[in-house]
């Protein structure tokens, strides 16, 4: 079943094990869901109740309100998947600090399989390591955030154009290893877990379920009820949540099925800074409440595409291979290649945060020029509260902290000007993952590394040598504006008076 996608740690089954535990971190969804897949059907061969805890940590670097708001939107989405099922589905909100130390390793010792979600950065990265070192029995880690299977990750990428060149050559295979898109439908012969036991095992810890009717405050669109369950929560508040952008399995198929409907226009107003002309799927792709298989399925699907319609003479191009429109093509290149450089990367480079993997000729260049005289310098703390000489850059970091995002083509000046008005390229790179890391509700991903990345060279090549950016592509201010109408993008969003700071992030 699906192996490529299976990493274990090589031990044996419980032999007294009484349930499978799927520990969900990372594909929060039931739709597409390897790992949910995978539990059903082992639960289904040993003839055992199958248990699905979703937990959410409380004190982690960048936890936050505009975190937890997000991930409970999908708790509850969850809650009513697998209501009505005979698998045993809890969420999980930690109330204070350490309060769920030893709830993983409790239901681990007492099941017969443990399977959690692999992701290759952050907090899932260590979950993953610790289910397969902690575990005295057979713990799997299922790869389902991700195209191209984890195993199938045998070497470097350097650009996109190599890695789509192999995508290409090699799509049939990985569409081979697609999931079972509804892996809930199929539930014949499954034993009934029980509430009784899940709080019987949450009885050992310090920790209990989450209620129902808590899980479900936390969620709600009413700011009053809200904050009065999030009172119970020792959260750092000073990144709050976006009211409007709620999480779950639910309103990712919402976005989809809407961007679908206008996803030919995407390559002409993908540039366009008006909202709407994109998918705003980040969010729901980073927390797994939506997997890049039911994008990618459902973008194919509208268009009845199949293999013969593919042209190999556009092998290794961002467009004209799939025989798809340009703004089918435009948005499959992002979804997959720019999506799957990241993934790919950061499997294979645990130490993805560090300055010192960027490319050598990108550190080199960059190291020529760190004494070069900077047009500005800015603190962290200037930058994270926007105020900067340059309105422009402050409505990006505005649309940050109010919007938890920068539209993609003001992402890459944002983070561009960060390495020009930093005193290093070294601190530039910090200031860019963190406040990136912090404020934005997609970050934390391996696209937070590529694309923090990219800014400093990653994926790309050289280019012609100037002040500061040494080699490294260079954007100007000026000639963006001549490119893109940005009044009325400044005018949105130069009206915050948001403060705050906090420490720096190190891996
Ligand atoms: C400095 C910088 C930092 C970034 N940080 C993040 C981040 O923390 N998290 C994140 O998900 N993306 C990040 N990106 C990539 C990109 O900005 C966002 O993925 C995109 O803007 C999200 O909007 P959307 O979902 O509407 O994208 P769409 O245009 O609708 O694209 C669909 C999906 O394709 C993928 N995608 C699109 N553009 C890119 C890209 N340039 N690189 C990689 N994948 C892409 C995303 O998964 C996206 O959701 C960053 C880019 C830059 C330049």
């Amino acid at each position: 079943m699906f192996e490529n996608r299976l990493i274990t740690n090589g031990k044996m089954p419980n032999t007294d094990g009484e349930y499978i535990l799927y520990w969900m971190i990372s594909n929060r969804r039931t739709i597409d869901n390897h790992s949910l897949e995978l539990a059903i059907s082992l639960a289904k061969e040993h003839d055992l109740p199958l248990y699905v805890i979703e937990p959410i940590a409380v004190n982690h670097h960048y936890s936050s309100k505009r975190l937890h708001y997000f991930v409970v939107g999908g708790m509850v989405d969850n809650y009513y998947a697998f209501k009505d099922t005979p698998i045993c589905y809890c969420s999980y909100i930690e109330k204070y600090d350490k309060e769920g130390s030893g709830v993983f390793k409790a239901w681990m010792e007492k099941a017969k399989i443990t399977i959690t979600d692999h992701h290759p950065t952050y907090l899932p990265k260590y979950v993953g390591e610790y289910a397969l070192e902690q575990n005295e029995h057979l713990s799997i880690l299922v790869n389902s955030n991700s195209i191209i299977p984890v195993n199938l990750i045998d070497r470097d990428f350097k650009s996109a154009y190599q890695l789509r060149r192999w995508i290409h050559k090699n799509i049939e295979n990985l569409m081979s290893e697609f999931s079972t898109k509804h892996p809930l439908q199929d539930l014949s012969g499954l034993v009934p877990a029980h509430q009784e036991k899940a709080e019987e095992i949450f009885a050992q810890t310090k920790a209990r379920i989450s209620p129902w009717d808590f899980v479900w405050r936390c969620a709600l669109d009413d700011e009053a009820i809200r904050e009065q369950a999030f009172k119970t929560v020792q959260l750092n508040m000073d990144v709050p949540e976006i009211e409007e952008v709620r999480g779950g399995e639910q309103q990712a198929l919402n976005l989809l099925r809407n961007f679908v409907r206008k996803i030919d226009k995407y390559s002409e107003e993908r540039r366009n800074l008006q909202p709407g002309y994109t998918s705003a799927l980040s969010p729901y792709l980073h927390f797994g409440h939506i997997s890049p298989i039911t994008v990618v399925r459902t973008v194919l699907n509208s268009y009845n595409w199949t293999i013969d319609q593919t042209n190999p003479e556009f092998l290794g191009k961002s467009e004209g291979w799939w025989g798809l429109q340009e703004g089918v093509e435009g948005f499959l290149d992002q979804v997959i290649t720019w999506r799957e450089i990241g993934f790919a990367y950061c499997t294979n480079h645990k130490d993805h945060l560090d300055y010192q993997t960027l490319p050598e000729w990108a550190r080199k260049s960059l190291a020529e020029h760190t004494s070069d005289e900077r047009p500005y310098t800015y603190t962290y703390d200037q930058l994270e509260n926007a105020k900067t000489h340059s309105e422009l850059w402050n409505a990006c970091q505005n649309q940050l902290r109010k919007e938890g995002i920068i539209h993609n083509y003001m992402r890459m000046f944002w983070a561009k000007k960060i390495l020009e008005w930093t005193p290093n390229p070294e601190t530039g790179y910090e200031y860019a993952l963190d406040l990136n890391d912090k404020w934005a509700l997609d970050g934390r991903d391996p696209n937070s590394y590529s694309g923090v990345g990219w800014t400093f060279g990653r994926f790309d090549r050289p280019w012609f040598e100037r002040e500061v950016f040494g080699k490294i592509r260079y954007m100007s201010e000026n000639s963006l504006r001549k490119k893109i109408d940005v009044n009325q993008y400044i005018n949105k969003y130069n009206n915050q008076t948001l403060t705050s700071s906090r420490a720096p992030y190190k891996n």
